[in-house]
């Protein structure tokens, strides 16, 4: 799950560990011969997110775009670790694992899922399952799809006017679905989607054109803030209670909890991805 404040989680671990230190290699199928050449002893100078893209800058002016969709995953591994092929990859999802085709192994180099690997001195860079990797010269934030984002919700400013104008183009979307179209506002996922729905106790099932002015501005209000809480909380999105344990099942207020009791009013959690296309998680209480 790749939403705004997770995807920037990774950037920042890619940061700490990988900015400013010199490429000794690139392992990346078809990789331009003449991108490959420059990328090789250059450093990584510069790792920012546009909603839920990462760029990767290099010092010789290669840019990387990542997008992870559903199933990409970075990992930084020890040089030491890897050469020596004590690198773990992470595991298979167990409904994805194929006895036959799909176990486990031990060693990240014989993982099939590695699309990238960046080589330093001291540290391996590697992403699994791409889907998009795309090398390029040119400056991606020059080119689709990041030059049509809408304001990213997790930039210094979240541009509250730009959002509501390009909001107001889609009178006839559900408002669950608008807030997944990252040319409207940028960084939302499913999750985000039903927690600040459920927040602002907006039905999901409401189009744009009903939406009261103030419900409006309480939404473009709350969107930035609860991005800025998840990426803070390492993607949680719900205030622990006092004396409440952290697990799974506090973390959010209603993503995953269809059948579990509302912690407002104690209703019973609804989810539905008929009419919405990606699964929706309410309180038909609270959100009406
Ligand atoms: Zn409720």
């Amino acid at each position: 799950m790749s939403e705004g404040p997770e995807v920037k989680i990774v950037a920042d671990k890619i940061s700490s560990s990988m900015l400013g230190k010199k490429i000794e290699d690139i392992i990346f199928k078809n990789l331009n011969i003449d991108i490959k050449n420059k990328i090789i002893g250059s450093t990584l100078k510069e790792i920012k997110t546009f909603g839920k893209n990462i760029v990767i800058k290099f010092s010789s002016g290669i840019y990387l775009r990542n997008h992870m969709m559903m199933w990409g995953k970075w990992r930084l591994y020890d040089r030491h670790k890897y050469d020596k092929g004590l690198a773990i990859p992470p595991n298979r999802a167990k409904w994805k694992r194929n006895p036959l085709l799909l176990k486990n192994v031990k060693d990240v180099r014989e993982d099939s899922r590695v699309r990238l690997t960046i080589i330093t001195k001291e540290t391996v860079l590697i992403e699994f399952n791409g889907p998009i990797l795309q090398f390029s010269i040119d400056n991606p934030l020059e080119k689709e799809p990041i030059k049509s984002l809408g304001p990213d919700c997790l930039s210094e400013i979240f541009n509250i006017d730009e959002a509501k104008m390009r909001l107001h183009t889609k009178q006839q979307l559900l408002i669950s679905e608008a807030l997944l179209d990252q040319k409207i506002i940028s960084g939302i996922g499913n999750k985000y989607k039903s927690e600040i729905l459920f927040i602002c106790k907006i039905s999901p099932f409401k189009q744009i054109s009903q939406l009261e002015p103030t419900e409006e501005n309480i939404l473009l209000e709350g969107i930035p803030k609860l991005l800025r809480y998840g990426y803070k909380n390492s993607g949680r999105t719900r205030h622990l209670l006092e004396n409440e344990k952290s697990s799974w099942n506090t973390r959010h207020w209603v993503f995953r909890r269809t059948g579990k009791e509302c912690w407002i009013c104690k209703s019973v959690i609804k989810s539905e991805k008929t009419l919405t296309n990606r699964a929706t998680f309410w309180c038909p209480n609270c959100q009406q």
